[in-house]
């Protein structure tokens, strides 16, 4: 008995997976929480990922998507929505299994040389949290650069990729389910005690570029934000936080 009571406890502490949102909600949204981000699987004709996690992360990514029905060697594309580093940090060994990489254009210099880039803190808290992030991860050449829109029916998924400068110059959201569930990594966040809260993130490069986004995406319909930290989150709380 106590045996099973302790081999309970490992495995809610190590499952670091679960489904966000169901067919029910337009799309099949899986999320994989790794060391300082979630990563996402969307659930089309293929699986695709969304996200990268740090570099390190690669083997609890690998094996949340397959507790979660989408083993890598099932995936042809990841998007990876910045080139920060707990974001873009897997994206080269996911090349080298075979997944095909898209990113903005706008963060391309990054992508070349691995670097997290400058973090423009929106607060203290931010200041000091900075000094602890990853700031390296294994290089790598896009292959697909976004500069405006991507339709992503080649990865077997009825979505497209927008750029969406702001939180980077090369942001990108995916968007799915018709345009109601929008992934949209560091856009916003989730706040740390009620991660359904919305909250402005840590880093903006371009903080009003980036909230113009937000109000973007709201105009367009989205009804369900999934992010790179905390959430997912409804509409109506987004546009109470970032609406006009
Ligand atoms: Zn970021």
């Amino acid at each position: 008995m106590k045996l099973l009571v302790v081999l309970a406890i490992v495995a809610a502490c190590g499952d670091n997976a679960r489904m966000v949102k169901s067919a029910r909600d337009g799309a099949a949204v899986g999320t994989v929480e790794l060391s300082w981000s979630n990563a996402h699987v969307v659930f089309g004709r293929l699986p695709l990922i969304v996200d990268a996690g740090a570099q390190g992360d690669f083997g609890d990514l690998t094996s949340g998507l397959r507790r979660l029905g989408a083993p890598v060697s099932s995936i042809r594309c990841a998007v990876i929505t910045h080139a920060h580093a707990d974001h873009a940090g897997t994206a080269r060994a996911l090349q080298l299994a075979g997944v095909k990489i898209i990113a903005g254009a706008g963060d391309v210099p990054r992508t070349w040389e691995g670097r997290h880039g400058p973090h423009n803190p929106t607060g203290w808290f931010a200041r000091l949290l900075k000094h602890a992030l990853p700031e390296r991860y294994k290089p790598f050449v896009a292959d697909v650069i976004v500069t405006d829109r991507y339709d992503l029916a080649p990865c077997g998924i009825d979505g497209e990729v927008l750029a969406t400068p702001g939180h980077t110059p090369g942001s990108v959201v995916v968007l799915v389910a018709r345009g109601k569930i929008a992934l949209v990594g560091d856009l916003f966040r989730g706040g740390l005690v009620f991660t359904t809260s919305p909250a402005v993130h840590f880093y903006q490069d371009d903080r009003r570029a980036a909230h113009a986004q937000i109000r973007m995406l709201l105009a367009r319909g989205v009804e369900w934000f999934v992010l790179g930290h905390g959430g997912p989150i409804k509409r109506s709380r987004v546009a109470a936080m970032f609406g006009d």
